[in-house]
């Protein structure tokens, strides 16, 4: 997909450079603080959304600079999507808004039913024109795959094509679940981990990413 990637399996792209591994490092230990997580999180988006914005449509326009005209390469309209699976998503999505603030945000509500980690939809939010609109898909975990494939199948019912998923961890799990109902759908993650647990998290992973984010950690 692009000179940032390693390449495990078809349309998999693991995001590899040691500022990732350091930030992995970072969001992975317990010890972390939510204050030190999100932080981090941000950090890590704006390198993901390197790859994750690869292939960004753009239009020619006519400009001058200070010296001359030239013809410059700019943003496709309408501007692409980052949507947001709530509520992990927005720590992810926000750091994808910083670097690209002229995408629109939407928000898709999901929660996993905890006894049948299966997901269960609440909130919709989205711009007009998403048909035209390249969709990036943010949830910070693909773990069993479910949020994914029924946000992606919201997204395809409103007949938007140009869609890449992007996350952090991802478990193996989660990607073949994905590339099963849609194998032309590219996965951009920093990581690529080993199992899910029989709670459905991901093996190391980093534990519950909303929770981690916004401090409501259980004890
Ligand atoms: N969701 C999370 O936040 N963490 C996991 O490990 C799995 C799903």
């Amino acid at each position: 997909m692009n000179e940032f990637a390693g390449t495990p399996g078809d349309n998999v792209h693991v995001l590899t450079h040691p500022l990732v591994s350091h930030k992995l490092a970072i969001l992975r230990n317990k010890e972390t603080p939510p204050y030190r997580f999100r932080q981090t999180l941000h950090e890590l988006s704006w390198l993901l959304a390197f790859p994750a914005l690869q292939h960004l449509a753009l239009t020619k326009v006519d400009i001058e600079t200070p010296l001359e005209p030239m013809v410059a390469e700019t943003m496709r309209l309408p501007e692409p999507c980052l949507v947001s699976i709530l509520r992990a998503g927005n720590g992810l999505i926000d750091g994808f808004s910083q670097i690209c603030p002229e995408a629109s945000v939407g928000h898709l509500g999901l929660y996993r039913d905890h006894k049948t980690a299966k997901p269960i939809s609440y909130y919709s939010s989205l711009p007009n024109q998403m048909e035209k609109r390249q969709v990036i898909l943010g949830d910070p975990m693909l773990a069993t795959g479910g949020s994914a494939v029924m946000a992606i199948e919201t997204l395809r019912e409103l007949g938007v094509s140009d869609i890449v998923f992007a996350c952090l961890v991802a478990a193996p799990e989660g990607v073949a679940v994905v590339h099963d109902k849609f194998p032309e759908i590219p996965i951009v993650t920093a990581a690529l981990d080993r199992q899910l647990n029989e709670l459905s998290y991901i093996l190391p992973g980093l534990g519950d990413a909303g929770d981690r984010i916004y401090g409501t950690v259980q004890s």
